[in-house]
C-alpha cells in the first residue's frame, strides 16, 4: 500500500478476497488522475464498480456486455475526468485506437495515475489461465514509462511470479506476499470407491452451495443427471454448452436457485459467490496449483467450508495416459519438456493426496510458504495417527544428497533411494555411485518406506525440489540441522486405509437453530429475488448465523449484528425481526 502511494511498481500476491481492491482504491483516491484497471473477469466488473460506488468512489467500466452507445458515452466521461477508477477488459485496452488515441488524451487531460493489472498470472504460460494477449500489456509500460504498474494475482508459485515481472517489464517492483493460508477451509482426501457417489449425495443433501469438479464433459453430464435424479438442484457446466445456458447456470447458482454446479475447471473463475460451502474434486486435479485455486472458491466469506478430493488409482493411469498424448501434432514426437512438467505436476498432486502430513502444510509448502504444526482442520490432523521417529533414515537420505552435491551432481528422490538401497542399475554403476559411503546403507527398508520418507521430507520442507520438471533435490538450512542432529524427524505411520470420518456439517450442528437459520435464509432469498440481487448482497451467511444465535428483537439489538450497517438496518431490519418474533425460541 505504501509502495502504491509512492508510485513504485507493485506485485501483490494475495488470495482472492484478500482486500486487493482496497490496495488500488486508495491511491486512486489520494492522487489526482485516473487509475485504469485491466481485468479479464468481465462478469465481476459490474459488482466491483457497484461496491466502489457504495464507498463513494467515482468508478465505471466498459466491456463487451455494454451497448456500443453506452460504452462510447462512458469513454467520453472518462476523458472529461469524471472517473477516478475505470475498468477495462484487456482486449479493449489493447485496441490500437485506444492505445494511440484514447490513452494519450487521458494522459494529457485528467491524467493517468496508475495501471492496475488484475489476475496478472494470465501472462505466464506456467500459470493455469495463460492468455497470450495479456503479454501485450507490456506495451503500456513502453508507451507510458513513468506511470506505475500494480499487478495482482492469487497465484503464488515462484515461477509464475518471476514470469509476471519479466513479461510486464516491472521495474524493481515492491513484492507483497499475503499468506495463502485459509483457516476456515477444512481439507480432506477420500479414496475413490463405490461409496463415493453416496457420500457426495449425502454432502449435497446436508445443504449449502457446492461445486463439484470433474475432468471430462461426459463425467460432468453423467454426474449432474444422477444428482438431479436424486432430487438435488444441480446443473452441469462445461465449455461445450451454449454460452447463454452457461450464463443462466452461473446466475442461478449465484442467486441460490441452484444448489450444486458440476463443472469442468472452466467454472468459477469469474464468479463472485462468497458463500460456496463446499468444493468437491470428484476426479484428480491436473495441478496442485489448480487445486488450491479451485478449492479456494469455497468459503470466501470466511465461514467454515469443506474441500474434499476423491483419489483413486484409475485417475493416475488416466493422467499418465494424457501426459503421454502430449506430442508434436506434425511430427508425432513426444513433447519432452511438457511431458516432464506434466509428470512433475502429477507427482505433486499425488503427493498431496497420499500424504499423511497436515494437508494445509503440504499445500502451503507447494505455494512456497512454510506452515508448521497441525492445523486441526484437515483429515490428517483430526484423525489420530501414529508418529514414528525416522531421524536416522532422514540423515542417511540427506547425506546421500549432500555427497552427490559435493561431486557436483544432483538427482531426484528415486535415484537417491536407489543408491541407499544398493541398486545394481547400469546407470548407477556406470557413474560409480556404488563407491559412495552411503551406498546400500538403507537396504533393510522397503522401497515404499523410503518413498514415504522422501515425500514427507519434502512436505516438511526439510529438502527442496526444483520446479523445472526434473524434481532435482537440494539441501536447505533445515536439512543441515537434521544432518547435524539438531532436529529430529518424525513422520506419520501410514495407516493402511483410513476410514473416512463424518465431519460435522456447520449448518446442521444444532437442529433447532438450524431450522431458524433455514427460515432466515428463505427470507433473505425472497428479499433478494424481489430486488434482483444475489442473496449474499443482503446479508452474509455469518450475519444470518449470528442472527439465529442471538435472536435480536429490537432494531438496536439488530444493529449490533456483524455486517449490519445503517442502510441495511433501515432496509431489512423490520422484516428479519418479525421473522425472528414468529419463531419460537
Ligand atoms: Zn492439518
Amino acid at each position: 500500500m505504501r509502495d502504491a502511494l509512492a508510485g513504485r511498481d507493485l506485485l501483490a500476491l494475495m488470495p482472492t478476497g484478500g482486500g486487493k481492491s482496497l490496495c488500488f482504491q486508495l491511491p486512486a483516491l489520494l492522487k489526482p488522475g485516473v487509475t485504469l484497471v485491466v481485468s479479464p473477469l468481465i462478469a465481476l466488473m459490474q459488482d466491483q464498480v457497484r461496491q466502489l460506488r457504495d464507498n463513494g468512489i467515482a468508478a465505471s467500466f466498459v466491456n463487451s456486455s455494454l451497448p456500443a452507445a453506452e460504452g462510447a458515452q462512458r469513454l467520453a466521461q472518462l476523458l472529461r475526468g469524471e472517473y477516478q477508477l475505470f475498468y477495462l477488459a484487456p482486449e479493449r485496452l489493447l485496441l490500437p485506437e485506444f492505445l494511440t488515441a484514447t490513452l494519450p488524451r487521458i494522459a494529457a487531460g485528467p491524467g493517468l495515475n496508475a495501471f492496475v493489472v488484475d489476475e496478472a498470472h494470465c501472462v505466464s504460460e506456467w500459470g493455469h489461465d495463460f492468455r497470450p494477449d495479456y503479454r501485450q500489456l507490456s506495451s503500456l509500460r513502453r508507451r507510458h514509462p513513468t506511470i506505475p504498474m500494480f499487478c495482482f494475482t492469487a497465484t503464488a508459485t515462484p515461477r509464475v511470479r518471476t514470469d509476471i515481472i519479466a513479461q510486464l517489464e516491472l521495474r524493481d517492483p515492491a513484492i507483497h506476499l499475503t499468506s495463502f493460508n485459509r483457516p476456515n477451509l477444512h481439507y480432506e482426501v477420500r479414496p475413490k470407491t463405490k461409496r463415493s457417489y453416496a457420500e457426495l449425495a449425502a454432502l449435497a443433501r446436508a445443504g449449502g452451495a457446492g461445486i463439484v469438479y470433474c475432468l471430462s464433459r461426459r463425467r460432468v453430464e453423467e454426474l449432474a443427471a444422477q444428482l438431479q435424479g436424486d432430487g438435488v438442484r444441480a446443473a452441469p457446466y462445461h465449455a461445450g454448452l451454449a454460452a447463454e445456458l452457461r450464463r443462466e447456470t452461473q446466475e442461478a447458482f449465484i442467486r441460490d436457485d441452484l444448489q450444486v454446479v458440476i463443472a469442468t475447471v472452466a467454472f468459477g473463475m469469474g464468479i463472485n459467490k462468497p458463500d460456496v460451502r463446499w468444493v468437491v474434486h470428484y476426479d484428480l486435479p491436473k495441478t496442485l496449483e489448480g487445486y488450491s485455486q479451485e478449492s479456494g472458491r469455497a468459503g470466501r466469506d470466511g465461514d467454515p467450508a469443506h474441500c474434499r478430493l476423491y483419489f483413486g488409482a484409475a485417475d493416475i493411469r488416466t493422467a499418465e495416459f494424457l501426459i503421454q498424448q502430449k506430442v508434436d501434432p506434425e511430427t508425432g514426437e513426444a513433447l519432452e519438456a511438457e511431458q516432464r512438467l506434466g509428470r512433475q505436476q502429477l507427482r505433486q498432486v499425488r503427493g498431496y493426496a497420499e500424504s499423511t502430513e497436515c494437508r494445509r502444510a503440504v499445500l502451503l509448502s507447494y505455494l512456497g510458504e512454510s506452515f508448521t504444526g497441525a492445523c486441526g482442520a484437515c483429515d490428517n490432523c483430526s484423525a489420530p495417527k501414529t508418529l514414528v521417529d525416522r531421524s536416522t533414515e532422514a540423515r542417511q537420505f540427506l547425506s546421500c544428497v549432500a555427497r552427490l552435491a559435493q561431486r557436483g551432481e544432483r538427482f531426484g528422490a528415486a535415484y537417491v533411494i536407489d543408491i541407499l538401497r544398493g541398486a545394481r542399475s547400469e546407470r548407477l554403476l556406470a557413474r560409480g555411485h556404488d563407491s559412495l559411503s552411503v551406498y546400500g546403507i538403507g537396504k533393510q527398508r522397503s522401497l515404499a518406506d523410503w518413498r514415504g520418507l522422501a515425500r514427507s521430507l519434502a512436505h516438511q520442507a526439510l529438502v527442496e525440489e526444483t520446479q523445472d520438471g526434473f524434481s532435482v533435490l537440494c539441501l536447505n538450512a533445515e536439512s543441515w540441522r537434521v544432518l547435524r542432529g539438531e532436529r529430529p524427524v518424525t513422520i506419520a505411520r501410514d495407516a493402511a486405509e483410513r476410514e473416512p470420518r463424518a465431519v460435522p456439517h456447520p449448518e446442521t450442528a444444532d437442529p433447532a437453530q438450524g431450522a431458524l437459520y433455514e427460515r432466515l435464509r428463505e427470507l433473505r432469498k425472497r428479499l433478494a429475488n424481489e430486488q434482483g440481487l444475489p442473496p449474499y448482497v443482503i446479508f452474509h451467511d455469518a450475519t444470518l448465523r449470528e442472527m439465529a444465535l442471538r435472536r435480536p428483537l429490537t432494531l438496536a439489538q439488530f444493529a449490533d449484528l456483524p455486517g449490519v450497517g445503517q442502510a441495511k438496518l433501515a432496509r431489512y431490519g423490520e422484516s428479519f425481526i418479525s421473522a425472528l418474533r414468529q419463531h419460537p425460541a
